[in-house]
């Protein structure tokens, strides 16, 4: 047989103070090296009295160095305490080239029967270890003791099956334990047959005494063990058949198409190497402590345990490589998802190797979690890379509104560009969401919609503000200038035709930014209201216009000259238009009268707006900067302004008079001159 690992010193799992080795899992490492194990590995105990060979036997069976008594000094003590050795090599006839599978091997070095007392107490701790970690168990004994009921071997039996049933009593699964009997200096004279016979009875007694717990108080021997019995020669007196009989032993621990290979699936407890030194410390804790060793619950805990430790080095690996395989991609949407997916998968099948060999429930509910933890981190990048894409998108959109070759209108572009807008970006996230790469995608895209939806809220402004500013614009021209024209050469309605010509300039500015039929519609996809808001801001601010327009222009001295103009246009013309030539001073009073009247009927016209049915005009206005009482708010909150209506007062209208009776009366003076002139000349 090929030696692979050398025989290597066994190391002691628990020491003499009863203390569990915390080194164990190193020498694992060193014994097992880079070599992926898993479940394929095998435990194996052994138990008998002291001094009946067991460590000899393990040495010659499995090629491992556990301490022997020597034969010369034959008292000397062994150390005490729970040996552990590690073989892949089993002494068997048929030599095989290749690595056996990995046996770890417990020897347990009680002591001897003189000083006896509170080692029971080890003796059944070590049986306890040894079943609930161990597949197989050999019992060691020698031929002369079987039949003989001897005190000692019994007790020990008796204490094997008492802790196999507090451990496996309770929750059987199906779980079973082989007792190999080997028996030493079997001399052949009785065949193993019969000494197997009286075994076997001998252990069904001892298991019908035994006082059972009640869920399996019909249990049956062989519901908990198989069993099986091997004579071995005496190892001295027949040095070769000795050999020969481990040999054959040996085939059925590394033989795997043995007719009765000895591992069965049932005996193995069903963890991963990487579990097994943390489920025997545990195991060996709450035996030392006196508890009750549940193994079901071990076992999920050592499952629970590793499988966490392996998510989290999965993901730690995750993570290291995520940066640059992902940053590189965060450009092309489909690139991106196929690294992630790659990142993904590489992640999964790290964990699941070596993590769907824990027990299903606990290995799943890691997988889940680390799963979590990975759309966490994809989410981010997700939201990295629909940061950008939104950006494209919004700009594209902007860009698809503000071009105004067709001749849609604000309300119809935008429309349409933000459906289809809506529309991709969805798309996409559904792309993301579809591989579950992100958690959640109604908030990424309502945030984007409401983005989107701000865009275009701004446009809209600008829009509404550039409308407004022609609208203004327009009205500004017209109403400033007609409306001097007409107060500048009034007439008794000079206040129906301002008030005409204001209308329908506000009107027609409206209109040209409505659509054709009328409504409040500025195209620009408003609300009633605040398409009405926008017409009364128009009109709001042809108002303002208006009142300033009327009141610098109606200042006293403009009023005198437009009083001189009609007064002069009806005293120097005559009706038909031809200047007039004096004959008399009477014929000029009489002018004089007729024109200070026409000219002075104005007067009233040009102090107080009002139409010609003598109802003052009031302006309306959003606001008013100094609220005196010549304001009103009605109740839609417009104000209303009376003093747009009083131009000019009681004084300033006498003063208006005053010169404009001075000036007249110059003007009839140099009337009445000019006869004298051509009279005297
Ligand atoms: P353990 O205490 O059960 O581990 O026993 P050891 O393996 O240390 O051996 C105890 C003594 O028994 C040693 O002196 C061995 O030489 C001796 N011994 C080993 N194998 C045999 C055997 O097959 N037959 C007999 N009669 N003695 C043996
Ligand atoms: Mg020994």
């Amino acid at each position: 047989m090929v030696q692979f690992d050398g025989t290597q010193q066994a190391i002691q799992l628990i020491d003499e103070e009863k203390r569990f080795n915390g080194d164990v899992l190193a020498q694992f490492k060193e014994w097992v090296g880079n070599r992926d194990v898993g479940l394929n590995y095998h435990v194996i105990a052994v138990f008998g009295s002291q001094s009946s060979g067991k460590s000899t036997l393990l040495n010659t069976l499995f090629n491992t160095r556990f301490d022997t008594m020597d034969a010369q000094f034959k008292r000397q003590q062994t150390t005490k305490g729970i040996w552990l050795a590690h073989t892949n090599d089993v002494n068997c006839v048929t030599e095989s080239n290749e690595r056996g599978s990995d046996l770890f091997v417990l020897d347990v070095e009680g002591s001897d029967g003189a000083e006896r007392g509170e080692d029971q107490d080890f003796e059944r701790k070590a049986a306890l270890f040894a079943i609930a970690v161990s597949e197989i168990l050999i019992v060691n004994m020698w031929e002369q003791q079987i039949g003989l009921y001897q005190g000692n071997n019994m007790a020990l039996l008796k204490t094997v099956f008492e802790v196999n049933l507090s451990l496996f009593g309770k929750n059987r699964n199906g779980h079973k334990v082989l007792l190999l009997f080997v028996i030493r200096d079997h001399v052949g004279v009785t065949p193993i047959s019969s000494l197997s016979e009286s075994l076997v009875s001998e252990l069904e007694k001892i298991w019908s005494e035994l006082s059972k717990p009640a869920e399996c108080s019909e249990a049956l021997l062989t519901d908990f063990f198989d069993l099986e019995f091997v004579g071995l020669a005496h190892k001295l007196l027949q040095p070769q058949e000795f050999e020969n009989d481990v040999k054959a032993l040996g085939d059925h621990f590394a033989l795997e198409n043995h007719s009765s290979y000895y591992f069965k699936p049932a005996y193995h407890h069903r963890l991963p190497l990487e579990g097994w030194t943390i489920y025997s410390q545990n195991c060996w804790e709450q035996i030392e402590n006196n508890k009750d060793l549940d193994l079901p619950t071990q076992q999920i805990l050592v499952s629970r345990f590793k499988t966490e430790e392996i998510a989290d080095e999965a993901f730690k690996n995750f993570s290291a490589n995520y940066h640059e395989n992902i940053d590189p991609m965060i450009d092309d949407k489909d690139k991106l998802i196929a690294a992630m997916k790659k990142l993904r998968e590489s992640c999964l099948d790290e964990y699941d190797k070596q993590a769907s060999r824990y027990l299903e429930a606990e290995y799943m509910e890691k997988r889940q979690g680390l799963e979590e933890k990975m759309v966490s981190k994809f989410t981010v990048t997700v939201q990295d890379f629909l940061t950008n894409f939104s950006n494209c998108l919004l700009k594209a959109t902007r860009a698809a509104i503000e071009d105004r070759s067709s001749n849609k209108t604000f309300a119809e572009r935008s429309e349409v560009s933000q459906s289809s807008t809506k529309e991709k970006f969805a798309g996409v996230v559904e792309e993301f969401n579809k591989e579950g790469f992100i958690s959640s995608c109604r908030e990424l895209t309502s945030n984007f919609e409401n983005d989107l939806l701000k865009e275009v809220e701004q446009l809209r402004e600008k829009e509404v503000t550039a409308i407004m500013t022609r609208a203004k614009k327009t009205i500004t021209l017209k109403i400033k200038d007609a409306t001097i024209g007409l107060l500048s050469h009034p007439e008794l309605d000079v206040w129906d035709k301002v008030m005409e010509m204001f209308d329908s300039t506000i009107k027609e500015s409206i209109h040209k930014f409505m659509e054709a039929n009328g409504d409040y519609d500025f195209q620009v996809g408003l609300s009633n209201e605040q398409n009405e808001k926008l017409v009364r801001q128009i009109y709001h601010a042809g108002w303002h216009l208006l009142n300033v327009t009327v009141h610098d222009y109606l200042k006293e001295d403009t009023v005198v000259g437009i009083l001189r103009d009609r007064f002069e246009s009806k005293f120097r013309y005559d009706d038909s238009g031809s200047p007039r030539l004096w004959k008399n001073e009477e014929e000029i009073d009489q002018a004089f009268r007729v024109a200070k009247e026409h000219a002075l009927e104005v007067l009233g016209v040009l102090s107080l707006a009002a139409t010609s049915d003598h109802v003052e005009i009031i302006a309306k206005f959003d606001d008013c900067e100094d609220a005196d009482e010549e304001f009103y708010k009605d109740d839609v909150g417009i104000y209303h302004s009376k003093r747009f209506a009083h131009i000019l007062n009681e004084i300033q209208k006498e003063k208006v008079l005053q010169q404009f009776r001075r000036q007249i009366n110059v003007t009839v003076l140099d009337s009445k001159r000019s006869i004298i002139k051509s009279t005297t000349s």
